[in-house]
């Protein structure tokens, strides 16, 4: 380009219809379908070559050449509206300037109508410094728009100085977010706020959020993450000449992670705050200083303070002045990246347990926002397993002072708990009370009790045997064996369990009544008889 353009160049260009409508795609992140075209004005001059439309439109606006090239846009990119998909939205851009002219609505709308499209499948893409000028006529013309059907987005949100009352009161149906915030969103956490607040804010007004210029997957990434509804860009469809709108109803086919699923920052905010006071756990938020932020009732109930005098107080205050330097060294480790920490604690004012965990939180940018803190009240289940551990006390001690001997073997046959009353006393260890018992059996019963218990815990389910054995008291002792096989401590391993009882005052009894049986020829039974009188 050798020289500038001059309006007389862009006059000509519009009188031979050398500007052309280009398209642009708007694709609805939760489906990642196409549901409408941005119009943007393209001329390439046989001599120029492309024209900026910044260059040109502000030469339009100065030299009121802007009325007939937004005509003439119109009505190009409509005759392609019916070759579209029946929903898809066509927005056009209109300039400030033109918001200052009494026939705009007339202009436009008739332009349309002639085309033959419904108003409802039309967006007016107007910028906040349109409204700066003169409020009431912009709002007047814009009330018509909308009144007619049309819907309005308010371009470039976030580079103008639009206040707030002026978003609630113009009928808006689109934020778009300026692609300044988009751009910037990977790398400048203040950017990733603003897009952040202003997809909550859209929301909350009934409106939708249009993210302009998103060029890469990471910046879709986030937008969907933040619920953001419209996505424009390099990366969703380049802007394109009618005759390359093949089916953009979905683009790029099947490639981008899809939203589904996922909930408006809204919807997100009241759950969590539903589960924040409704979850059975303590729960509470610290600041990067180890201040309360939030936490619910249950929270401040443990502590003992009401949870609107807990805001903004240092978290280590509710421990003794000593402990405070470390309590706050362990939450900056924390903050510094050290894992989660878990641990039980007891509260000294109620005597109650908790598992404390500790970690940090961290936004999609990585940067710290703070420290959570949640405690789970375990004092129910340190009473129980205190009362489990008094109970197996209990019975470990009535089978260590039982004249009776206790054992416990695998279905292997190998012994693995004996009681100690064979081996002289508790203080002989399990091991060696096991290791000994089978070689004090008498000799003469070893092999046959041995094949008995290998027969019993082949097929058997419970066993019976007698033998003599030397007892603690190095004195020969006749004792029955009995056991079951029966499920092990985990419910589900099969053990034997079985005790050993001292029968020889019994065995000693029916000796003596064999041999008086055998000397007096009487029967067994009458000579009990006689032993009872
Ligand atoms: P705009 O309304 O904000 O339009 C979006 C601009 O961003 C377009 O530039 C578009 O091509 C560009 N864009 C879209 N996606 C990306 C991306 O991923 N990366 C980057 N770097 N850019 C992207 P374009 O077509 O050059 O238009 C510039 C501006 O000129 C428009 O900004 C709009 O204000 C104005 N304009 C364009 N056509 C018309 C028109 O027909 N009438 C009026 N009044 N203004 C128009
Ligand atoms: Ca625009
Ligand atoms: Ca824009």
């Amino acid at each position: 380009m050798t020289r500038q353009i001059t309006a007389a160049d862009l006059e000509r260009a519009i009188s031979g219809h050398q500007i052309e409508p280009a398209f642009q795609p708007l694709i609805r992140l939760d489906e990642d379908t196409t549901v409408g075209y941005e119009v943007l004005a393209r001329w390439t001059d046989p001599v120029f070559g492309p024209v900026s439309p910044i260059d040109f439109i502000a030469i339009a606006e100065e030299h009121s050449l802007i009325g007939k090239l937004t005509r003439q846009i119109i009505a190009k990119a409509c005759q392609h509206a019916t070759s579209l998909d029946r929903n898809a939205t066509l927005a056009f851009n209109l300039s400030p300037v033109q918001l200052r002219n009494a026939t705009l609505f007339n202009d436009v709308s008739g332009a349309i109508a002639k085309a033959g499209v419904p108003f409802e499948r039309v967006v007016i893409e107007i910028t906040e410094s349109a409204l700066i000028d003169d409020e009431s006529l912009a709002l007047a013309t814009i009330r018509k728009f909308k009144q007619a059907g049309f819907g309005i987005a308010l371009d470039d949100f976030g580079t103008g100085f639009s206040s707030l009352t002026r978003l609630h009161s113009f009928p808006f149906d689109k934020l778009k977010i300026d692609a300044s915030f988009v751009r910037t969103m990977e790398t400048d956490p203040g950017s990733r706020k603003i897009v952040a607040a202003v997809v909550g804010l859209g929301q909350s007004l009934g409106m939708s959020v249009v993210a302009e210029g998103v060029e890469t997957a990471a910046q879709l990434f986030i937008l969907k993450r933040l619920g953001c509804d419209i996505g424009q860009g390099y990366l969703l469809g380049r802007p394109m000449p009618a005759a390359q709108l093949v089916d953009h109803s979905l683009y790029p086919p099947g490639k981008m992670p899809s939203r589904r699923g996922v909930i408006s920052p809204l919807i997100k905010l009241h759950q969590l705050e539903t589960i924040y006071q409704g979850a059975p756990i303590a729960l509470a938020f610290l600041d990067t200083a180890g201040r309360y932020v939030s936490a619910n009732d249950r929270y401040a109930r443990v502590i003992g303070e009401e949870r609107t005098c807990l805001i903004g107080q240092s978290a280590a205050d509710a421990f003794a002045e000593g402990r405070r330097a470390v309590v706050a060294r362990i939450a900056r480790r924390i903050l510094a990246g050290r894992p989660v920490i878990e641990r039980e604690v007891v509260n000294r004012r109620t005597n109650r347990s908790y598992v404390l965990s500790c970690s940090r939180i961290v936004d999609d940018g990585g940067d710290v926002l703070g420290l959570s803190i949640s405690l789970i009240d375990v004092t129910r289940r340190k009473l129980a397993e205190a009362a489990l551990r008094a109970d197996e006390e209990h019975f470990r001690l009535a089978i260590e002072v039982s004249p009776n001997v206790a054992w416990a073997a695998r279905t292997t046959g190998e012994v693995y708990y004996m009681s100690p009353a064979l081996s002289g006393g508790a203080h002989v260890a399990v091991e060696d009370r096991i290791s000994n018992w089978y070689e004090r059996m008498h000799a003469e019963d070893r092999v046959r009790v041995r094949q008995e218990w290998l027969a019993t815990i082949s097929d058997g389910t419970s066993f019976q045997t007698e033998f003599r054995i030397l007892w603690s008291d190095d004195r020969w002792r006749w004792v029955r064996s009995e056991a079951v096989l029966a499920p092990g401590a985990d419910g589900k391993a099969h053990r034997w369990f079985g005790v050993m009882t001292d029968i020889t005052a019994r065995r000693a009894l029916e000796e003596q009544v064999d041999r008086l049986q055998n000397r007096v020829g009487n029967s067994a039974d009458e000579i009990l008889q006689l032993f009872r009188l």
